[in-house]
Parts: C-alpha cells; sequence; structure tokens
C-alpha cells in the first residue's frame, strides 16, 4: 500500500489527476500566455519554442518537487512492446558544495538516453549509438511512486540520429496526423466549417489473470515465458461460465480497488471491471480518450496491474494464453472518430439512413478494412496472439465485420440501389409494470466478431492482451486514411455533393460488403463461407508479418508519412525476431521442465509403483493395478523422453538457420508442432502420477485457488 495517502479518507474527486501533470493544473500553475501557447502546440497548430518549453518544464519541476520527486525520466515505447525510463535526478551542484533542483526546457524537450541496446532492426548500429527522446506534449507527465521515491515521467518520442521513429509512438503520432488531415478534408467537403482536427480515440479493455504469487513461483515456465507450457485441464474449466461477471472474491476486490486508486491518481480513467469468462480471468477497461493517450494509459494499466498484484501477493498474467484449454485474453480496441469541437464521425444517429456523414466514415472504414486486411492481421502478429487467432477460439483470423442487422440493411439498400424504409429504434418493452421499458440500440452485439460495430465505434478485438496498442491503432488509422483520402478526392471534385456521396457509399459498400458478417464467427460454416468470399485466414503470425514489407504497403506508409522504406524493413525484422526468440525460450523452458522435473518424478514414481507391485504380489495380493500403471508410465515417460530430444533437435535447427523469416518459419512449423507432441505425452503423465508427485502445481491451483 502506499503510505502517503489515506485511500478511504480522500475522496476520488481529489485523488483523480493528483500524480499527473494535466492541463487543468497547467492551467493553474502556468502564466496565461504560455498556457494558451502551449494548448495550441498541443493542437498542432504551433511550434513548441524553447521559451515555452522553459517555463512549462520550471512548473513542472516545482509541481514534481513539491510532491517529493527526486528524479526525472523521459518515459519511452521502445519496439520491445514495454515501456523504457532511464532516471535522472534534479541536483545540480552549486559552488559551496550544495546542490540546487534544477530542470531545463532542454531537458524537458530533449533527452539522449543512449538505449543502444534496443532493437533497431538495423536502423541504429551500437557504434553510432544516438537515439533521442522527444516530448510528446499531447501526453501529460505523471509521477511514478515505488522505492527508488518519485519520479516524474515525461511521455517521449524516440528517434534516432537521422530522425528514423525507434518506437512505437512516432509512427503512432504519425498516423494521427495522416487520418486528421484527410478525415478533415472529407469534412470540409462535406459542408463542415468549424471543426479544426479530427481526432482518433480508443478505450482499451484489458483481460488479464491473476495466480496466487505462491504457486507462480513454482512454475518456471510462468515466471520465464508468461506461460504454462504443460498442464492438464482439472475436471471442471470454464464450461460453466460461473466466473464470467460473478461476484468478485474479496482478495481480488481489494487489489482492484487499490488498482483502481493508482491509476486515477495518475489520471487514468479505469471505469469498469468485471470477472471474464475463464477462471481467475478479469478484465479492466478505462474510459475513452485520444489514442496516444490511451496508449500510454494502457502501458501503465499493464505496468501498475503487475506492482499492484504483487503487493497482494499475486501476479497478473497479461499473456494471451496462460493456459491450454481455457479462453485466452486479449484487449478489445475500441476506436472510433472525433472532431475537435465534439462531433463523433461513427455516431449513427436516430436515422442512419439519411445521415450522410456517418455512412460516409462508416463505409470508410469497412473498405479500409477489407483492403487492409492483412495488414490489421499483421499488426496484432504476435506468437502469443497465434494461441487465440487461428485456434478454435475468440477471435478467428479472419477477419470481417460485424455491423447488425439494422445497419447491415440500410448500406445494402443502400449498395442495391432501394429506397430504404425507416424502421425505428423503437423500444424494448419488458412485460412487467414495475420495470421500464428501454430504448432500443442501433444493433445487437456480436462477441466473436474480430471487428464489430457497437453503437458509435468499432471494436478491434484481435488485439493481444500484452500487446502495446500503438501498432494496431497506427495501421488501423493509415488503413482508414487511405480510403478517405480517395473519398475526398472525389468529393472535392464532384458538384452534386449529395449525389456524389450516395454513389460512393454505394459502390465503395457494394465492393467491400463481402467482409461484413453478422454470424457467429466461431463456426466452421463461417471458415468455409469466408474462403468463398476471398477473405484471407491466416493463422500463423509469421505468414501474418510480410505483407509489412510488400511494396504495396511501403507506399501506403510513405504516402501518409508514418514510416518510410527503412523504417517498415526494420519493423519487420524485429517482429519475426522477436517471435523466434519468444518460442526459443518458451522450448528451451520446456526442456529444461521435462528432463528436470517431470522426467525425474514420474521415474522416481513409477519405480515405487513397480516395488509397490513386487511387496504385494510377495504376500500374495493383487499387484496387477500397480504393475499396469507403472507399465504405462515407463512407456509414457520413454516417448516423452524421445520427443523432447527431437524438440531439442528442432530448436538447435532453428537456432542455426541464418536468415529472419526462415528462421522464424523454422521455429512455427518445426519447433511449436514438437512442443505440442511433448506436451501431450507430459500431460497424460500428469494423470497417472499421484497429484503430490507432481512436480509444479497442477491448472486446479493455478485456475481455482485465490
Ligand atoms: P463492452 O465490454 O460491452 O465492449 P466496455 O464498457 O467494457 O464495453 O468497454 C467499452 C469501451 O469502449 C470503453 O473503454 C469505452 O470508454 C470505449 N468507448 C466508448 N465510446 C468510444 C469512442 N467513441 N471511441 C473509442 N472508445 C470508446
Ligand atoms: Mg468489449
Amino acid at each position: 500500500m502506499n503510505e502517503s495517502i489515506d485511500f478511504i479518507q480522500t475522496p476520488v474527486t481529489t485523488l483523480y489527476g493528483s500524480n499527473s501533470f494535466s492541463n487543468a493544473i497547467m492551467r493553474e500553475r502556468l502564466p496565461k500566455n504560455i498556457f494558451k501557447e502551449l494548448l495550441a502546440v498541443q493542437a498542432g497548430e504551433k511550434e513548441l519554442t524553447l521559451e515555452v518549453a522553459e517555463v512549462v518544464a520550471a512548473s513542472m519541476r516545482d509541481w514534481a518537487i513539491d510532491k517529493g520527486a527526486t528524479h526525472y525520466t523521459h518515459w519511452f515505447h521502445p519496439l520491445t512492446g514495454l515501456t523504457a525510463e532511464k532516471h535522472d535526478s534534479f541536483i545540480s551542484p552549486t559552488s559551496d558544495g550544495r546542490v540546487m533542483m534544477e530542470f531545463s526546457g532542454k531537458e524537458l524537450i530533449k533527452g539522449e538516453p543512449d538505449a543502444s541496446s534496443f532493437p533497431s532492426g538495423g536502423l541504429r548500429a551500437t557504434f553510432e549509438a544516438r537515439g533521442y527522446t522527444a516530448w510528446d506534449v499531447t501526453s501529460p507527465a505523471f509521477l511514478k511512486q515505488d522505492p527508488t521515491g518519485t519520479t516524474l515521467c515525461i511521455p517521449t518520442a524516440f528517434i534516432g540520429y537521422y530522425g528514423h521513429a525507434l518506437d512505437k509512438k512516432v509512427p503512432l503520432l504519425r498516423s494521427m496526423d495522416a487520418l486528421n488531415k484527410q478525415a478533415l478534408r472529407v469534412l470540409k467537403a462535406l459542408g463542415n466549417a468549424n471543426s479544426k482536427r479530427v481526432l482518433t480515440t480508443v478505450g482499451p479493455e484489458q483481460e488479464y489473470f491473476l495466480v496466487d504469487q505462491e504457486y507462480f513461483a513454482k512454475r518456471t515456465d510462468l515466471m520465464l515465458t508468461g506461460r504454462t507450457v504443460f498442464g492438464s485441464m482439472p475436471a471442471k474449466g470454464q464450461e460453466l461460465e460461473d466466473h464470467y461477471f460473478g461476484a468478485i472474491k474479496e482478495r481480488v476486490a481489494s487489489f482492484m480497488r487499490e488498482l483502481n486508486l493508482e491509476l486515477w491518481k495518475v489520471g487514468v480513467s479505469a471505469k469498469t471491471q468485471h470477472n471474464e469468462v475463464a477462471p481467475n480471468q478479469f478484465e479492466l477497461a478505462p474510459i475513452f480518450t485520444t489514442t496516444n493517450v490511451a496508449v500510454d494509459a494502457n502501458q501503465m494499466v499493464m505496468e501498475l496491474m503487475q506492482k499492484v498484484a504483487r503487493r497482494h501477493g499475486m501476479e497478473a498474467l497479461l499473456h494471451e494464453k496462460p493456459y491450454a484449454g481455457v479462453n485466452g485474453s486479449g484487449k478489445h480496441n475500441n476506436w472510433s472518430m472525433a472532431t475537435d469541437d465534439g462531433i463523433n464521425l461513427l455516431e449513427p444517429g436516430d436515422d442512419p439512413a439519411s445521415n450522410a456523414r456517418f455512412l460516409l466514415f462508416a463505409a470508410a472504414v469497412v473498405e479500409a478494412v477489407d483492403r487492409y486486411a492483412l495488414l490489421l492481421r499483421a499488426s496484432t502478429a504476435t506468437a502469443g496472439n497465434d494461441h487465440r487467432l487461428g485456434a478454435n477460439e475468440a477471435p478467428p483470423a479472419i477477419i470481417s465485420v460485424f455491423f447488425g442487422g439494422p445497419l447491415s440493411e440500410v448500406l445494402d439498400d443502400i449498395a442495391d440501389g432501394k429506397s430504404h424504409e425507416r424502421k425505428g429504434a423503437g423500444r424494448v418493452e419488458l412485460g412487467v409494470t414495475s420495470l421500464p421499458s428501454l430504448p432500443m440500440d442501433i444493433s445487437d452485439r456480436n462477441r466473436t466478431s474480430p471487428f464489430a460495430f457497437t453503437g458509435n465505434k468499432f471494436e478491434f478485438r484481435m488485439v493481444g492482451s500484452s500487446q502495446s496498442i500503438a501498432t494496431p491503432n497506427t495501421y488501423l488509422n493509415v488503413a482508414v486514411a487511405q480510403v478517405l483520402s480517395e473519398f475526398a478526392d472525389k468529393l472535392e471534385k464532384a458538384g452534386d455533393k449529395k449525389a456524389a456521396i450516395q454513389v460512393m457509399v454505394k459502390e465503395s459498400y457494394a465492393k467491400h460488403r463481402r467482409i461484413v458478417f453478422n454470424g457467429n464467427n466461431y463456426s466452421e460454416e463461417w471458415v468455409k463461407e469466408a474462403e468463398r468470399r476471398g477473405l484471407p485466414n491466416i493463422r500463423s503470425s509469421v505468414d501474418a508479418l510480410p505483407i509489412l514489407v510488400k511494396a504495396e504497403t511501403i507506399d501506403l506508409f510513405e504516402k501518409h508519412k508514418v514510416l518510410s522504406k527503412e523504417e517498415s524493413e526494420s519493423r519487420y525484422h524485429i517482429y519475426l525476431e522477436k517471435y523466434s526468440k519468444q518460442i526459443n525460450i518458451e522450448a528451451g523452458v520446456m526442456v529444461d521442465m521435462a528432463k528436470r522435473s517431470i522426467f525425474p518424478a514420474v521415474s522416481a514414481y513409477g519405480a515405487s509403483l513397480a516395488r509397490d507391485a513386487t511387496s504385494f504380489a510377495a504376500i500374495g495380493a493383487v499387484s496387477a493395478p500397480q504393475e499396469k500403471r507403472a507399465k504405462r508410465i515407463a512407456e509414457v515417460a520413454s516417448e516423452l523422453f524421445d520427443e523432447t530430444e527431437k524438440l531439442e533437435k528442432a530448436l538447435a535447427e532453428a537456432q542455426g538457420v541464418e536468415d529472419a523469416f526462415t528462421q522464424a518459419k523454422s521455429y512455427r512449423e518445426k519447433v511449436v508442432t514438437q512442443m505440442a507432441v511433448v506436451r501431450s505425452r507430459a500431460d497424460t503423465l500428469e494423470l497417472l502420477v499421484a497429484k503430490e508427485s507432481w512436480p509444479f502445481p497442477s491448472y486446479e491451483d493455478l485456475l481455482f485457488k485465490l
């Protein structure tokens, strides 16, 4: 627990944002003209001057020091997908042997963390290791409190000496600019003269598991890879769905409460929490905000989740698939576009059929998802996510868009040139006088869709739980920006705008509605139907990634100034390498656990059974059950031994491959497949030996005890 704030005595409204150098704080602390300048910089209307930075830095420093900060850090998102920080203290020596607390405008806007060991995919050799961090003026600085003290964290972008993006933030910010530019063109053509900016908004729902630390510490696989590479399912799994939305256990509740308070302090608006489908699985959703701020906030959510869980003797698992046999974890990326004057461009309103703006922007998203399905798929391609996408669970690797009946009808009628009969959204009558009748939503929900329209936003559900949401949003923004740019080209030229919109929506939707699917995405029929429609179904990350370096992708990113050719290529290499490294670790852990834990344990147990059988036989008692079991154990253990050796061979082979793609392919096709074989032998053995003799905690312990 953090001692400095009395959680019970402090009202949430006071607590909220108390550790965030938000615009509200800046309005209070900065001279009026400086604050106004800063707002203009945030809005992209002006460049930041050193003069303004000096004043902001001094104010930020004073605020932080008042709150006990001794250090500051430029906080950034290297391509590891995590966040990075290097702390510098504020102290500066004076001539008479004392110190002053200093922090200049220069230190605020630019840092040089060296940080040459982060992956750069060849963009930056360590011997020419200049890398800079630059202040992201639009994301508020915040305070981090831990045993190292209180540190002022300044969200930054990370770039190389020649201006190459070395992180996930730079392309994201560039993609937001690209979308802003194209969406504004469309809005202008539609006659909107008021909106000055279009921002993308995101609210990511974070799924995670909790596990008791005592059990966690006994599982090398969980500790080193975040997932279990062994473990047979207990008799009870998630089939009863009794965990989903169930009452929250006290221990978990007190963790959630503290996590909320910690998040609120740094200005992250944690809003919703509930039990998820799988046992010991949970979800946290914040209130949506501008994409880059949401990305930063989600990184804080993941970090604080793990930190706070440890204070409660638990471990938060962010891996996409910690356990085989129960649901994995995703991050539902709720996404929309909004103007600076408060218009949600995906708001259908009461009468979507005559809402030209909605129809145009919705059609643009559908077209973008269809044309750039491979890119969206690639944005979620990680070794961990492979266990979700393309396995028999949510969501499938096939991208489709859900609109729901009423909205699909509106768009279908336009595409088919039929006039649409307006049906009011109506009300849901409950048939019980004591219950109020409810206004009906424009569309129902579909929980199986990878890209679902949910009222006034799209929910991209393929994103993995441990991923930074920066990349999926970057690609999504670029895809939509491209379609909007084509729409804008046409609209700007059109004489009769209304007629032009009608034609554009009609043509676009007719061509791309093949991506719309309102049925059950988990069904076998959909897999066949999708194939018939020509929709890609890429189950493996390794096969999903090459789209990143296809000429058309490189052109797309260059056109919208989001990634240069070198940046695209370097990212492709980093993702492949990361995939290979992760599988390499998992397979290594598997070999180690099989040989050094499972094998000795089952040998000893089998031998004891054989000894029992002999002793029973000696006194003339029935010894067949012991004998049978000992024999079966010996057989499966021998298979486990052989299969583990095969895994070691496959691993050695993959390690020896030079080319990054061929290597990742080798990991996927030889190592991952052999891991499944080894696992099946070990999981069989687990059920043949006594519970006490199994060398590490079982699924029952991990999934049901808290
Ligand atoms: P569900 O679980 O039913 O999908 P939640 O309430 O858990 O719904 O999550 C919905 C998420 O969508 C929240 O984070 C919410 O803030 C976010 N959201 C709502 N409106 C928008 C919007 N216009 N743009 C982006 N995200 C939004
Ligand atoms: Mg959701």
